[in-house]
């Protein structure tokens, strides 16, 4: 299934979805949680339904009583053990159009077999009897609700089969059956015209719930990254160095890998702020390319940024920040300001395990590194002093 944005979302509010269809990405998303409720509610509905359904042996026996044995043949050995295989049939394969195709079997299948048995019955009471189904058009459109083509299929298969049978009992004059009729039709257009709107209210909810969670998303994104770069911002440091420092395992080492790009005022300069961003996000896609998976990259100033990595000890993180070095020089991105020049950045190494410093004084020691790069002529790479053993944090 492909990513749905908050755009995507957005649009469909705003072209609405009159024929109750969403774009295809939106659809299957829908289809899926639509799906997990109904199945979710599968089970309750079939036992509540069922159970009603087979008390109704209590009517047969009174309405009906000269064909009792096959009605209690056909909802218990019948109907019951169907819905069983259905329910188990869901939960198996929690699929939408499963879950619609065996909520109109259940209710055709409802509807059909206590009228097929009972046009054996010689019984007066068949036309109080006939009208126990419309207790199965309303659990289908309300209980089991499918979804809307559904339920007008089902609605009309429930119809046909009700007026078929009914018309074969034989046992309605013509005014009876017209009523009988006239009677379903109009409960079975109430019902398609509420299920048309409770599926609309069904899927505003959707979109309304899943944008609502998406702009959740985005701000939760936006608060800890940077807007120019996509890389962590200064707020996420606190967070995340908070994080490697207490929570990883204290003997482990942390590297800190300082970076700021060379020259940069003056490529500003040259260039314009506009191709000064452009280059910023240039440099900063290059790291997080060329860093390791496991590192955190913040942009920590202007053209400075930070790479953070646990479990690294200081030969690896000064090896990973010349791959960052040499992969910035590599891209090529012309530097005016220094007549046929490129652009390249220093770098400054610390590393420290939590127990010998602070977390500010490995930033320190990165920071005093970059400048003893910068110091050396730019483009380099400089790594700082392990701290002295025996310099314990309080
Ligand atoms: P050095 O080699 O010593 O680092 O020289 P430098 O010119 O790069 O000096 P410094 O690092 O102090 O300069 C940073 C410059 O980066 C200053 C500022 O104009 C520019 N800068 C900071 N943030 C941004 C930004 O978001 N966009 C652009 N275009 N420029 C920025
Ligand atoms: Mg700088
Ligand atoms: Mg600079």
């Amino acid at each position: 299934m492909s990513v749905v944005t908050l755009d995507h979302v957005e649009r469909q509010i705003a072209r609405g979805f009159r024929l109750l269809r969403f774009s295809p990405d939106l659809e299957a998303r829908f289809s899926k949680d639509y799906a997990a409720t109904r199945v979710r509610l599968s089970v309750i509905w079939g036992i509540i339904g069922t159970l009603i359904y087979d008390l109704v042996y209590f009517g047969d026996r009174t309405m009906v009583p000269d064909v009792f044995d096959d009605m209690v043949k056909a909802r218990f050995l019948v109907f019951t053990p169907f819905v069983i295989g259905c329910i188990l049939a869901v939960r198996r394969w929690p699929n939408a159009l499963l879950y619609d195709l065996l909520s109109i079997a259940i209710a055709v299948l409802g509807v059909t077999l206590p009228m097929a048995v009972a046009t054996d019955s010689s019984s007066h009471y068949l036309f109080v009897y006939q009208n126990g189904n419309s207790a199965a058009f309303l659990f289908f459109v309300i209980a089991l609700r499918p979804r809307f083509p559904a339920i007008l299929a089902g609605l009309t298969l429930m119809c046909a089969s009700h007026f078929a049978i009914t018309h074969l009992t034989g046992a309605f004059d013509d005014v009876t059956y017209s009523g009988i009729v006239t009677f379903y039709l109009t409960l079975s257009i109430f019902l398609a015209v509420s299920a048309y709107f409770l599926e609309r209210t069904d899927r505003q909810n959707f979109l309304n719930q899943l944008r609502g969670s998406l702009l959740y998303s985005r701000l939760e994104l936006n608060a800890e990254h940077d807007e120019l770069t996509g890389l962590l911002n200064r707020r996420s440091l606190a967070r995340i160095s908070e994080m490697l420092w207490h929570e990883a395992g204290r003997p482990s080492t942390i590297s800190a890998i300082l970076l700021d790009i060379d020259h940069f005022k003056l490529f500003n300069d040259f260039h314009g702020h506009i191709e000064g961003d452009a280059c910023i996000r240039a440099v900063s896609q290059c790291i997080r390319e060329t860093a390791d998976e496991a590192s955190f990259v913040f942009r920590f100033g202007g053209e400075e940024i930070l790479v953070l990595s646990a479990g690294r000890g200081p030969l690896q993180a000064l090896a990973m920040a010349e791959r960052i070095r040499t992969a910035i020089e590599r891209r090529d991105i012309r530097h005016r300001g220094l007549g046929d020049g490129r652009v390249t950045a220093s770098l400054g190494v610390a590393s420290a395990s939590p127990v010998e410093i602070t977390f500010e004084k490995l930033l320190q020691d990165a920071d005093k590194a970059l400048y003893e790069a910068k110091r050396m002529g730019r483009n380099t790479v400089a790594l700082a002093p392990r701290p002295e053993p025996g310099t314990r944090v309080a």
